[in-house]
Parts: structure tokens; C-alpha cells; sequence
């Protein structure tokens, strides 16, 4: 039986990496802060433990796993990332987790490491016409992320990819875009804007306004979770050493993001921008290296995995309501 560790296994796309290494058949270890938030774990073995101190790396890292895969981060939405309020705890928390569990790896003679960089850190000047945004995988240098969590992805690349150089280890890094789903996080200030306009419109009454920060504009792309999970075991099981986007590239806009999610819940739903922390103006996933590399790309519709999502956080805002 092949074994695994998940760093970030109480997290939103950690826990659901560890269901898909059980159906997949492996005996799992996760390690987390806390378990998941949102449901059970079916990890074999679960610590909690902090992965900025080296003696939970050793107490986790206690044996030879086939394959580790590091998604622990100090992170968040826009909300937590681009006020700038949080930036010290982002770069000194994640960097720790990340020089902690790579060195334990190496020296337990654990070969083959993933790791969960971001978008982010592709540079803003080529993310400034929300319509044409740059981010193919050869664009990151001269680098110039626009938030130190992005700067942090960047540093830690690096880092894993010397290991790759100079210590023998089998690196996969992805870059990953706007990943959502069931399960993640959706009210409380750490939240994505997926999850967070599919609160605001699921508490909205049938004919209300919701607040949308800047003027809607700003361009993404939003991958479901299970595609994610599909372009991660890919990743890992094929021979590509590089840095890869694991994105979608149906590109909308927020605005349009709310009138989907507004359409979804059948709500007509008016929108009052306000000012607020956004990220770049535009981004969008460039797919060509991972179809070209792993012979794959996402390409399930945005809706779909909208309708999923919306239908949990709904549930989950309706138990809320009950239990006030
Ligand atoms: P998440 O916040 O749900 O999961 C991260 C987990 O790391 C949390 O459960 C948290 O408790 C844990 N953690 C934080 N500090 C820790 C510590 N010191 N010791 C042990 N555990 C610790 O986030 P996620 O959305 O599941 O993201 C997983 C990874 O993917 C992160 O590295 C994130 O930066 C990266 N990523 C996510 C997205 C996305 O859209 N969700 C986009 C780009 C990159």
C-alpha cells in the first residue's frame, strides 16, 4: 500500500486531496492546525500540530512516505491578503511551514514532494488590462507579485526547486487559481469570493442589494475543487519538474460572477460597489503548458461547479440562521 502525507489536511483543498488518496487506496497521514472545518477526516492517522516547529515535522514526518504533499498556508481571500494587515504572519508562518517540512522531508529520504504555490505571484504589470492578463507559466520573472503572500509562493518555489537541484528530490510545483467548492471556507473573513458571493446572495432576501468590492470589473477564473484534485494526482504521477498553472480559463468578471450566482439561486439581485482590497485587475489561467505536459486541462463549465457550491453554502447559511 502506498503511503502519503497532506500538510493542510483540515484545509479546504488539503482535506479533500486526503479523500481522493483513500479512494485511490493509500494509507494517509494528515497534519493540520485543526481538523476539518466542514466535515470528517478519513486520514488514517491525523496530527494536530503546528508545522512552523520542527518537532511536529519530525513527529509527522517520522517515516519514508511515497509521496508528501505540503498545502499548509497562513492564507485567505482578498479580505485577508490584500489589506496588508496580515503580512508579516503570511510570509513568516507559511515560510517557516515550508523550510520546516521540505528539510524533514529530505533528510527522512522522502523523494517525491508537492507543493500548493498561487497565481499570485505573477507579476502585476502583466495583470493590469483586465481583458488580455499574462500568465503563462514563463512570465513570473523580472518577478513582481502584488502581495507578500505572493512574494512568499515565489520564495518558496525556489526553495523547493533547489532541493530538486542540489538534494535529489522529485519536486511538483502547481500554480494554482481561485480553487472553490463544498467544504470551504465561506464566512469569517479568510473566505474566497466565490464563497463569499454565494453567502451574500444566499442571505439575500428575493429583490436585495449585495456589497461588491471595487467595481466589478476585475477579471478571474475559478476552478472546481475536483478538477483541481485531478490535476494534482496528474501532476504528480507525470515526469514534469516545472512550475504548472492548475486553473481554469473561463475568464468573467465579479459582476458576472454575481449575476450567475444571482441566476443560480433565482434571486434578482442588485449590486452597490463599494470600495475594498482586490488583487490584480485581471487574471486568467494560461493552460497551454499543463495540456502540452500532462496531455490534460480543466475544462468543466464555471456553472457547474457554481450550482454545487451555492446549494452547500445555502444549506449552510439556512442551519446558521436556524441555530441563532
Ligand atoms: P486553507 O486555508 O483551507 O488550508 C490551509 C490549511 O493550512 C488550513 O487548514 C490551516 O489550518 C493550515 N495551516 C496553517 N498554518 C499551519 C501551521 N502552522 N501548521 C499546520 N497547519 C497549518 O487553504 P486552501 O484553500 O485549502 O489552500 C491550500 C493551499 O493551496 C495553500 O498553500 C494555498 O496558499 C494554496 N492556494 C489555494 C488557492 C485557493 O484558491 N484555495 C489558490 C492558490 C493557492
Amino acid at each position: 500500500m502506498k503511503t502519503a502525507l497532506v500538510c493542510g489536511a483540515g484545509g479546504f483543498i488539503g482535506n479533500h486531496l486526503l479523500n481522493r488518496l483513500k479512494d485511490d487506496g493509500y494509507w494517509v497521514r494528515g497534519v493540520d492546525l485543526r481538523f476539518p472545518q466542514f466535515s470528517d477526516t478519513r486520514a488514517d492517522d491525523f496530527i494536530v500540530g503546528d508545522l512552523r516547529s520542527i518537532d511536529v515535522c519530525h513527529q509527522s514526518i517520522d517515516r519514508k512516505f511515497d509521496e508528501i504533499y505540503q498545502l499548509a498556508a497562513d492564507m485567505g481571500g482578498a479580505g485577508f491578503v490584500f489589506t496588508g494587515e496580515n503580512d508579516a504572519d503570511i510570509m513568516h508562518n507559511s515560510a517557516s511551514i515550508n523550510l520546516n517540512v521540505l528539510d524533514t522531508a529530505h533528510k527522512r529520504n522522502c523523494k517525491c514532494i508537492f507543493y500548493s504555490s498561487s497565481a499570485c505571484m505573477y507579476p502585476e504589470y502583466n495583470q493590469l488590462d483586465p481583458e488580455n492578463p499574462n500568465c503563462a507559466e514563463d512570465s513570473a520573472y523580472p518577478a513582481a507579485p502584488d502581495s507578500e503572500y505572493g512574494w512568499e509562493k515565489l520564495f518558496s518555489e525556489r526553495l523547493y526547486l533547489a532541493y530538486g537541484r542540489n538534494k535529489g528530490m522529485e519536486v511538483r510545483i502547481a500554480r494554482f487559481h481561485n480553487i472553490f467548492g463544498p467544504l470551504g471556507e465561506w464566512i469569517g473573513g479568510r473566505e474566497k469570493s466565490t464563497a463569499a458571493m454565494c453567502r451574500k446572495v444566499a442571505m439575500a432576501g428575493s429583490d436585495d442589494t449585495i456589497e461588491v468590492w471595487g467595481d466589478g470589473e476585475q477579471t478571474r477564473s475559478f476552478l472546481y475543487i475536483d478538477e483541481c484534485i485531478e490535476g494534482v494526482r496528474r501532476l504528480m504521477s507525470s515526469d514534469w519538474t516545472g512550475p504548472v498553472n492548475i486553473g481554469s480559463d473561463e475568464m468573467v468578471t465579479i459582476n458576472q460572477l454575481v449575476d450567475m450566482v444571482a441566476a443560480i439561486a433565482g434571486k434578482k439581485i442588485a449590486k452597490k460597489h463599494i470600495p475594498g482590497p482586490l488583487g490584480v485587475r485581471g487574471r486568467n489561467s494560461d493552460n497551454r503548458l499543463i495540456q502540452e505536459r500532462l496531455g490534460w486541462r480543466p475544462t468543466r463549465p464555471l456553472r457547474e461547479g457554481m450550482e454545487k457550491t451555492y446549494a452547500w453554502i445555502s444549506e449552510q447559511a439556512q442551519a446558521m440562521r436556524k441555530s441563532k
